[in-house]
């Protein structure tokens, strides 16, 4: 297997560290984790550029900054129990896996859901669970989450992931009718029914499908 050990390491100081990441967590993970066996095949020696990538099912990997960027902004740690909206290829939830007790991640393409499956079984991390199916809908019997980290955007942050938060929980996602760009929200459960909410500014993501997201046939065209 390639050593891109080095790679990795400049990929933290240079597109994270230096660029306003501070989580030591965060950025120990990113250390940890090899992206290059994440990327779509022949991709390895992007990896670690700070870039989105292809992967099948015509989806991508998110750019490194981005998920370390939520991953900040969704305050992920140790003794968390995290849900992933938006497996791919599974990057996000093994650096996730890494940090907190336990993620939970949900994709909506079978063959990106398996691949990632296999990745998690031939890398040791036995603390991610992925399911197949509507991540719209959460995954009601884990709730409640102490964050739920969205991958994909949507119209606006789904009922149910709200109602899936534990009180003081954070759902992190990118919202908005815009293929360019989007709005990147936290909403935090303040309460039994309260939750407050923060804009983190633009970002691009491809987008959410399912019965609280976009239909299919009506999302915005991806470009
Ligand atoms: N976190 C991923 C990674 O590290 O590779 C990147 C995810 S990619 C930007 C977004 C993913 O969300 C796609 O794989 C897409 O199929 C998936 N997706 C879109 N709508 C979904 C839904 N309702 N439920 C589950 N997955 C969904």
């Amino acid at each position: 297997m390639l050593d891109l050990s080095r790679e990795r390491r400049r990929m933290v100081d240079v597109h994270l560290s230096r660029r306003g990441i501070h989580d030591r967590e965060i950025l120990a993970a990113m250390r940890e984790v090899p992206r290059e066996v994440f990327v779509g095949p022949g991709y390895e020696e992007f990896a670690y550029e700070d870039g989105p990538l292809p992967i099948a099912e015509g989806q991508t990997i998110s750019q490194p900054y981005i998920v370390a960027f939520m991953l900040e902004m969704a305050e992920v740690g140790p003794g968390d129990q995290v849900l992933e909206v938006g497996t791919g290829s599974g990057y996000a939830a093994a650096v996730m896996s890494r940090i907190v007790d336990h993620v939970y991640t949900i994709e909506r393409h079978a063959p990106l859901a398996e691949d990632a499956r296999r990745r998690f079984q031939r890398l040791g991390y036995g603390n991610i669970e992925v399911r197949i199916g509507d991540g719209t809908k959460g995954w009601p019997e884990a709730a409640p989450f102490d964050a739920i980290v969205v991958a994909a955007s949507g119209p606006g942050a789904p009922l149910a992931l709200q109602q899936q938060l534990d009180v003081g929980g954070r759902l992190v996602i990118p919202v908005g009718d815009d293929p360019d760009e989007q709005r990147l929200l936290k909403v935090t459960r303040t309460g039994a029914s309260t939750y407050s909410e923060e804009d983190f500014g633009g970002v691009r993501f491809v987008p959410l499908i399912g019965e609280q997201g976009w239909r299919e046939e009506s999302r915005p065209a991806t470009v």
